[in-house]
């Protein structure tokens, strides 16, 4: 199964495509970990990525085509996987397009987590940060650590934000995402594979619906 989640920042992504993983065994490719994995490491392609992020801006489409075209051919991604955060253009759908048909491999279905309301998507952006060593999320008001200040998971202490979680950067990202991404939205209605789902619901509401998806297409 080759599934794309598909949604502005902060509308859930990220958390479905983990429990996705966890409860299907479908690998999370998220190019914005892979980019911010590259950063830490100190590549080529993170030094090249870090400003661009940290402002909300894109990453050029070359760039991320390449590190998803080298992440596909691993072994682990052989019976599917879940696109998250990508492909965020038109150009990048057709890459992708291409790179799933020189492998004929097939997309499944793209599911889009819709939420039209901004100041929603930045309040839930602002607000989040996760475990610095497990990488278990959390956010200021929505969840809490059950016990102040350690992670509920592994009982770490430090916790991190990420640096484009700002309000600022958030408005690059939102305006982003309205001119670049949101026309992909058309883009896979007309080839059919498109499911749009409420992604303001609870986080387990929005997952009962895509596991309704998935069990239809299966
Ligand atoms: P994310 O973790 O998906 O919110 O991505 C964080 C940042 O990484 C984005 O704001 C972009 O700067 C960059 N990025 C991630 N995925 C892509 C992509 N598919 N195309 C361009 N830039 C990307």
């Amino acid at each position: 199964m080759i599934l794309i989640l598909l949604g502005p920042p902060g509308s859930g992504k990220g958390t479905q495509a983990r429990t996705l993983t966890q409860e299907r065994g479908l690998p999370q490719l998220s190019t914005g970990d892979m980019l911010r994995a590259a950063m830490t490491k100190g590549t080529e392609v993170g030094l090249q990525a870090k400003d661009i992020m940290a402002r909300g801006q894109l990453v050029s489409d070359e760039i991320v085509n390449g590190i998803v075209a080298e992440r596909i051919d691993e072994p682990d991604v052989r019976k599917g996987f879940i696109l998250d955060g990508y492909p965020r253009t038109l150009g990048q759908a057709a890459a992708l397009d291409k790179m799933l048909a020189d492998r004929r491999r097939k997309l499944d279905a793209v599911i889009e987590l819709r939420i039209t309301d901004e100041d929603e998507l930045v309040r839930r952006v602002s607000g989040r940060y996760t475990c610095a060593k497990c990488g278990e999320g959390y956010h200021d008001t929505e969840k809490k650590p059950r016990k102040a200040g350690a992670c509920d998971k592994c009982g770490s202490t430090e916790f991190k934000r990420r640096p484009d979680d700002t309000a600022e950067a958030m408005r690059t990202r939102l305006k982003a995402y309205a001119n670049e991404t949101a026309p992909l939205v058309d883009y896979y209605a007309k080839k059919g594979v498109l499911q749009v789902l409420d992604g303001l619901g609870e986080i387990d509401a929005v997952k009962a619906a895509i596991g309704e998806v998935l069990d239809k297409l299966a």
